[in-house]
């Protein structure tokens, strides 16, 4: 008989990395989406980053060839100082030439690798994909889960499964059901997120990824793709009225004090978003397992959200690849869940916080010492790139593999 499927709840890039991980090994799984088909590429935009050690992982999943033709090579970030309207320091990635195959940033938005994905775990027989299906309950027993779902008919219906795995998101209600907390604290202000037509590379020597610091109104600008897309990331204060905020005469007055221009920038999309720092205290009880969001969620100052997501889908996926095939007992789980553990904690919280601290510090004088150490590290090549293997998550994937 068969081995009954893994059950992944959730078709983001978490979700549709494991099962397609999990199809190119042979390893049946039931993708559930509450989105039905037609909603489904109309999603709101959101990550847009995609590190060097993520890209080794697309490529792994046969991913990454259609993405690089569908995003923008970023080889530099750069870090200015908005107040003084100075770039205090560039780093190139290709410091990182020994390190990895892909020494540079894809600038790809996250629905393009959901649909990538998703088209491509469409050509395997493996895994049913069930759209417009949520997933409502689930039990488990020493044997085996069964997720109850409503279906695409708006039907009750019962699926059986060797595993369930959440990738639902933040909201996961596989984690709540488990009753495991979601450790941290949400920031008091919301972040505005935009994104602009404009040509900020040429009008004012902006790089590709460009992360601005200032004590009243630090920024991120990076360009998302040709012809010229920039997402625009501002902070906003505690309590200000999120309509306000989100008014063309804002918007624009925000992008003026940025850089002025004499006619209007053209905004194509504009939202706030509320930032948590929350990690869930374990990834795992029993045959039900949380990735993605589902288990950390974190600021998306760096990038590293979605990125850390696929990197516990790929981890996870091979644990639950050696169970099926009986190289592994249960208890290679727990192991998914010290390592990745280990990344949420002292990787992707670690440097997010930091990242935040750097761009928003107040005072002058640890603003100066902050700038001029950075200007050193970027100065001084194997500083360079023992900075880089830490934000482009490679440092994080070596020490989760040294974690037994
Ligand atoms: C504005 C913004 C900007 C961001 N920028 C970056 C960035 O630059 N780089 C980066 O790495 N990260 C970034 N992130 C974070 C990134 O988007 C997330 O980390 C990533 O999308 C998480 O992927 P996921 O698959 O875990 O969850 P999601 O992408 O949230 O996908 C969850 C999926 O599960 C489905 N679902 C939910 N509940 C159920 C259910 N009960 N049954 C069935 N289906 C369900 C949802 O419809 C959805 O399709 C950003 C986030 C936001 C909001």
């Amino acid at each position: 008989m068969l081995p009954s499927p893994v059950i992944i709840a959730g078709a983001g890039p978490v979700g549709l990395c494991l099962a397609l991980y999990l199809a190119r090994k042979g390893v049946r799984s039931v993708l559930l989406e509450t989105l039905p088909s037609d909603r489904f590429l109309r999603q709101v935009l959101r990550a847009g980053t995609i590190h060097p050690a993520t890209l080794e992982m697309l490529d792994e999943l046969g991913l990454y060839q259609t993405l690089e033709s569908r995003g923008l090579i970023a080889p530099t970030v750069a870090y200015w100082d908005r107040h003084n309207d100075t770039r205090f320091a560039e780093f190139d990635h290709a410091v990182l030439k020994e390190d990895t195959r892909f020494p540079y940033v894809l600038q790809c938005d996250r629905l393009k690798i959901v649909e990538e994905a998703w088209r491509a775990l469409q050509a395997r027989d493996v895994c049913t994909i069930r759209m417009g299906t949520t997933l409502n309950a689930f039990t488990q027993t020493e044997d085996g889960v069964e997720a109850v779902v409503t279906n695409e008919a708006g039907e009750a219906e019962a699926i059986p499964g060797s595993f369930i795995v959440s990738g639902e998101g933040s909201h996961s209600l596989v984690r709540k059901a488990l009753g495991i907390e979601f450790e941290g604290y949400t920031y008091p202000e919301r972040t505005l997120i935009l994104s602009v037509a404009f040509d900020y590379d040429k009008a004012h020597g902006y790089a590709y990824r460009n992360y601005l610091s200032d004590p009243v109104e630090w920024a991120n600008l990076f360009k998302w793709g040709d012809p010229a897309v920039w997402r625009v990331v501002l902070p906003t204060r505690e309590g200000e009225d999120p309509d306000a905020l989100l008014t063309d005469e804002s918007v624009q007055a925000r992008l003026n004090r940025l850089l002025p221009r004499d006619q209007p920038y053209e905004v194509a999309t504009r939202s706030l978003y509320t930032v948590h720092q929350r990690i869930a205290t374990t990834f795992r009880k029993g045959r039900a397992i949380i990735a993605g969001d589902a288990a950390h969620v974190n600021s998306p100052i760096g990038g590293m959200g979605m990125n850390s997501g696929v990197h516990d889908a790929m981890n996870l996926g091979a644990k639950l690849h050696a169970i099926v095939e009986g190289r592994a007992g249960l208890d290679v789980l727990d192991r998914y869940s010290r390592q990745r553990r280990h990344v949420a904690v002292n990787h992707t919280k670690m440097h997010t916080e930091r990242n935040k601290k750097l761009l928003a510090e107040q005072d002058p004088a640890v603003r100066e010492k902050n700038h001029d150490d950075i200007r050193r590290i970027a100065e001084d090549p194997a500083r360079a790139r023992q900075f880089l293997l830490h934000t482009s998550l490679i440092q994080s994937v070596r020490e989760a593999e040294a974690i037994a």
